[in-house]
């Protein structure tokens, strides 16, 4: 699982009615035992609602939103060689560790 995703990484969907689209993720679900890791990308996996009209809107209408997706449906896009890859973990110096790109071995 992409678990490793933050707020602002671009990434590409390898599954679904979406596939090959690429976005930065504007939100993450926290992971919880019952729900799946889910994440909001920019401009990825648009729903149409109906509105009716109200006191905000007067005019009701479609409005098209962005809806979660699964995580396990996306690759985080490395920003080095821009390709689709899994993340690795590698331990710095400092003990810290940071994600690390398995094709080209960009530490970001
Ligand atoms: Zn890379």
């Amino acid at each position: 699982m992409n678990t490793n995703l933050k707020k602002g990484d671009n990434v590409q969907v390898i599954t679904g009615d979406d596939k090959g689209k690429k976005g930065k993720i504007l939100k993450l679900f926290p992971l919880t035992e019952k729900e799946t890791f889910k994440i909001i990308i920019e401009g990825v996996n648009f729903v149409k609602r109906h509105t009716r009209p109200n006191k905000q809107a007067q005019q009701g209408g479609i409005i098209q939103r962005e809806a979660p997706l699964a995580v396990s449906k996306v690759m985080l896009v490395c920003p080095r060689c821009n390709r689709p890859t899994k993340i690795g973990m590698k331990m710095l110096k400092d003990g810290k560790k940071s994600r690390m790109c398995k094709k080209c071995s960009e530490v970001f």
